[in-house]
Order: structure tokens, then C-alpha cells, then sequence
């Protein structure tokens, strides 16, 4: 199923708490998150956050633990790969 791009879900998304999401690209992400946040980041290919409903990371490169085996969405969309960062799709 696929993930919806919607405010409910970019809510419950982990990345941000994940130690692969380095601060070096939260601080990078924050203004085009932002940007697209308040205009079409439902209708993007690129958003860095929620990588499993969106393709691969610009900034992630490096794993360090994936959360999304913990994630409501993950559960909700009975998910079943991780480190969406990293891999369009994710990998198992
Ligand atoms: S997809 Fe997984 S590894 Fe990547 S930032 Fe999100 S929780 Fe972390
Ligand atoms: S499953 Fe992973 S990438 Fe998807 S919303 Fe949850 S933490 Fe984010």
C-alpha cells in the first residue's frame, strides 16, 4: 500500500528522532522542509522527511539505526523495509 503524502502521517513520521538524520541535515533540510511544508509537499517527489512515502534522502548517506520498525505508519501501512533514507522503496 502506498504511503499517503498527508499531514497525519508526516506527523507520526521518526526521522527526525533517528541517529541516521544527522543535525548537519536537519539544520539543511529545516527552510525547503519548511517551504514545501507550506505549499506542495504533498504533491512532491522530494521531501526530507517521511522517506517511505517519498523517494531517497539528498543528505542522508550513512546508516546509523533505522525507527521505522517502531513508526505508526509503518505499522499502519504494514511496511516492511527500512532505511527509506538511504534506498527509494528501502531496503530489507
Ligand atoms: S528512514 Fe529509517 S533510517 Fe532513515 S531517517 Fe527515517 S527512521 Fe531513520
Ligand atoms: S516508516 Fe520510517 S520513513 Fe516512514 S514515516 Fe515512519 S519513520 Fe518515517
Amino acid at each position: 500500500m502506498k504511503v499517503e503524502k498527508n499531514l497525519q502521517n508526516l506527523s507520526k513520521c521518526l526521522c527526525m528522532k533517528c541517529p541516521s538524520y544527522t543535525n548537519h541535515c536537519k539544520l539543511k533540510n529545516a527552510p525547503q522542509n519548511f517551504i514545501k511544508l507550506m505549499n506542495n509537499f504533498d504533491d512532491t517527489e522530494h521531501y526530507e522527511k517521511m522517506f517511505c512515502a517519498y523517494e531517497k534522502s539528498d543528505c542522508i548517506f550513512e546508516a546509523n539505526g533505522c525507527l521505522c520498525a517502531t513508526c505508526e505508519v509503518f505499522k499502519s501501512y504494514n511496511l516492511k523495509h527500512q532505511n527509506y533514507c538511504l534506498h527509494t522503496g528501502g531496503i530489507m
